[in-house]
């Protein structure tokens, strides 16, 4: 029995016959950059995100990018976030200029420690980007208290966590500006690149909108500098019909991820820990495994496909070596980049298979 990590061809199988028809009414219209088909998916997943606007962008971290423009952040500026995440969330604060201050994660959630950001906070710092990794919401209420008393910026990277809950709050609800990447093996998948940026903010909306196509307003004339951050047509016509599946899909992800802890409970692997006041959208099922690297050998030699994320720390990049940390400034997440193994959860796959992978990964603990 063959577990794929990702099976989109199968997904793709199950939507054909809602979207082929929604990408042929874009092909006919040929208003294929922005146009009608964007603006249906932003006041849908308005509505579904529970927030008052949100911007279809070029990609995830164009969405950072903007989200990051939109607060006028200035080069020399601080940004606390995590080293524990995809390089995109710690790229676009350099790309601005900024500089990115990391803070370790903590151990349980593999989120930013909030008990470990106000150590961090300087007369420069602008800004938190917290992570919402593997579809966990990173501690909100905590976050967005250090913010105010320091009167700084919340930007929530929530690439990874669309329709993930936390005291029955959307992710990018909450607070001033939340990042959504739409890169095919998201949750919600586009046929290509897209990115979503939401907030509650009238004006950062109106920012948002004209700071994605280049900052012009009216047409052909420049109040600030932006970019080409614009959404296709086609892709928003595709996210339209996707989102109708979402919950369904969580739901599904959510039933494997049970079903793996129950079998992995008397293992000596360590299974995600949700916080009480989450629901998470289980983007990753990701398990701390002691001899991981042998363990995913033998996962893969009885086709089992899994994933390490992430197998480096920002901090310990090479193009970040001028921010002069070295091995050992996050212990908790140098530790995880060498135990974690982000086993298959993606709804195609059935009970059969996730059983599968189970009884695999305790078979390797008995030789
Ligand atoms: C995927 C991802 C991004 C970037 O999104 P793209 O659409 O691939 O540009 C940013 N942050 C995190 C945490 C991600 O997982």
């Amino acid at each position: 029995m063959q577990v794929p990590l990702l099976d989109l061809k199968s997904q793709f199988a199950t939507i054909k016959d809602a979207v082929m028809p929604a990408i042929d009414e874009v092909c006919q219209s040929q208003l294929v950059c922005l146009g009608p088909a964007v603006q249906q998916f932003e006041t849908k997943i308005a509505a579904y995100c529970q927030c008052r606007h949100a911007v279809g962008v070029s990609s995830g971290s164009d969405a950072l990018i903007v989200a990051l423009m939109a607060i006028d952040l200035q080069p020399g500026d601080e940004v606390i976030t995590t080293p524990f995440t995809f390089f995109a969330t710690a790229a676009a604060i350099v790309r601005l200029g900024g500089k990115p201050v990391f803070v370790d994660v903590d151990p349980e959630s593999y989120n930013i420690d909030p008990n470990l950001i106000e150590e961090r906070i300087t007369d420069k710092t602008r800004a938190i980007v917290p992570v919402h990794l593997f579809g966990q919401m990173a501690p909100m209420v905590e976050i967005d208290a250090i913010a105010q008393k320091h009167g700084l910026r919340v930007i929530e990277d929530a690439a990874q966590a669309i329709g993930s809950l936390q005291e029955g709050s959307r992710c990018g609800s909450r607070c001033e500006l939340g990042c959504f990447s739409f890169y095919p093996t998201k949750n919600l998948g586009a046929f290509g690149d897209g990115g979503l940026v939401t907030t509650n903010d009238d004006a950062l909306a109106e920012k948002l909108r004209i700071l994605r196509d280049h900052g012009q307003n009216p047409r052909y004339h420049y109040q600030m500098v932006g970019g080409n951050f614009r959404l296709d047509g086609i892709q928003g016509a595709v996210l339209s019909v996707k989102l109708d599946y979402l919950d369904n899909w969580s739901d599904t992800r959510r039933r494997h991820a049970s079903l793996y802890d129950e079998r992995l409970a008397s293992s000596c692997v360590k299974t995600p820990n949700i916080a009480e006041n989450n629901l998470s959208a289980y983007h990753q099922y990701t398990i701390r495994a002691p001899r991981r690297d042998d363990l995913q050998r033998f996962l893969g030699d009885h086709q089992i496909e899994t994933a390490i994320f992430y197998p480096k720390p920002l901090h310990l990049q090479s193009c970040f070596s001028y921010l002069d940390y070295g091995p050992g400034a996050f212990p908790v997440t140098e530790t995880l980049c060498e135990e974690v193994l982000s086993l298959p959860i993606c709804p195609e796959l059935s009970e059969e298979q996730i059983e599968r992978t189970a009884e695999r990964v305790l078979a390797f603990y008995q030789h």
